[in-house]
């Protein structure tokens, strides 16, 4: 049996992908090539990404006036493409940032380089929230609170903090914030496909695919079509989503061998009952672990439960000098990948979909025994 991998990304991959892509490796579909090998523009090719590109079309019910891209540069290059592609628009050059934590820190000072990237809320002070007192980046602000401005060419946010484990998805409609003209533009790398997109909220979400989606070396941008071909003019040409959308994500070649397995994983997903299911099976994965650690005087989770992350669980032992045995023996029981963020310390447990119930089971069962054994 392989172990279970808590990785936060990249990330453990199902089993049958793998062996889906290993039986294929040499020989795709009797063509006598590998997809490695094809060209993008040739029919083999042409077919495989087409098929990704409905089968999350229809996993995620993007709406029509919505393009579905898949590009390069990871989650870290878009956060730059991101402003390029839309700061020019309405020429105000602005653009308004949540920030919870480091992918969104990242995010915004990346954008300050285009132009005037502000703040318009934060949780990086400690907060009390009903009575109980937050450490910094272990909430999220309430929406009522952020500060948009009218002229802002969108608002960003992260979906879901993947160090910190932050996760907020009841996605505010800008209309009732009182700025109707602003795009919600969010970040949902590490929940992508792990629970349904609100896109009556949403006007562009992007997502690296190493954590739900596939390997690392593509990047799923879904964006309302009235927010491309807005690009400043020192847009890369290869980033202007007006040219990627244009070209249906063929402008230049794209990461095929990514692509493909991104798509055997959305087949993969689709037999699982799709997103609706998965959603079920990671409130409950989740749920299961945080229900344990909220009942142990031995860890404890800091994050405050109405933000827990259904995919990245940070959790501490009280007794942080009891770390390393903690991960080494995780390690020699089949646990692999358990030691949090350096930034954050402690431990974090990512449950992607790829991880089931049965690895959640086998992490709680080695973290009593553990605390039986040292509590
Ligand atoms: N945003 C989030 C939420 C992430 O989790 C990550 C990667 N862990 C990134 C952005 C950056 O992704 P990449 O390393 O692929 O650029």
């Amino acid at each position: 049996m392989r172990p279970w991998n808590f990785s936060a990304g990249p990330s453990a991959l199902p089993l049958e992908v793998l062996q889906q892509a290993a039986a294929e490796m040499t020989d795709w579909h009797g063509c006598g090539m590998s997809v490695m090998e094809m060209s993008h523009r040739g029919k083999q090719f042409m077919q495989i990404a087409q098929e990704a590109q409905a089968d999350l079309r229809e996993l995620l019910a993007v709406p029509d006036d919505y393009s579905v891209m898949f590009m390069q540069g990871g989650a870290t290059a878009e956060n730059a493409i991101l402003p390029l592609n839309l700061m020019g628009r309405g020429g105000a050059l602005k653009a308004d940032y949540v920030l919870s934590g480091i992918w969104s820190n990242k995010s915004h000072k990346e954008a300050q380089r285009y132009g005037d990237a502000a703040v318009a809320a934060s949780s990086g002070a400690a907060a009390v929230i009903d009575g109980v007192t937050q450490d910094p980046w272990t909430w999220f602000p309430e929406p009522e609170q952020w500060r948009i401005r009218a002229d802002a060419a969108y608002l960003h946010l992260c979906g879901n903090e993947t160090i910190g484990g932050v996760e907020f998805a009841t996605w505010p409609d800008m209309a009732t914030l009182g700025v109707p003209n602003v795009p919600l533009v969010v970040d949902a790398s590490s929940h992508f496909l792990s629970r349904p997109i609100d896109f009556s909220k949403a006007a562009l979400v992007y997502a690296g695919a190493q954590k739900n989606a596939g390997p690392a070396g593509v990047t799923m941008v879904l964006a309302r079509r009235d927010l491309i071909g807005h690009a400043l003019p020192a847009c890369p040409s290869a980033f202007d989503y007006a040219n990627v959308d244009g070209a249906n994500s063929m402008f230049n070649t794209p990461p095929t061998y990514a692509m493909y397995i991104a798509g055997l994983v959305f087949k993969w997903i689709k037999r699982q009952g799709g997103v609706a299911a998965l959603e079920k099976a990671n409130i409950a994965k989740s749920q299961a672990l945080y229900a344990y650690l909220d009942g142990s005087d031995f860890y404890l989770a800091r994050v405050h439960p109405k933000v827990r992350s259904r995919m990245n669980a940070p959790f501490f032992l009280r007794d942080e000098s009891l770390n390393g045995e903690f991960l080494a023996q995780a390690e020699s029981a089949g646990l692999m990948q358990l030691k949090g963020h350096k930034s954050v310390g402690g431990m974090r447990a990512s449950i992607y979909n790829a991880l089931p119930m049965e690895g959640v089971q086998a992490l709680i069962s080695f973290m009593q025994e553990f605390e039986r054994r040292h509590g």
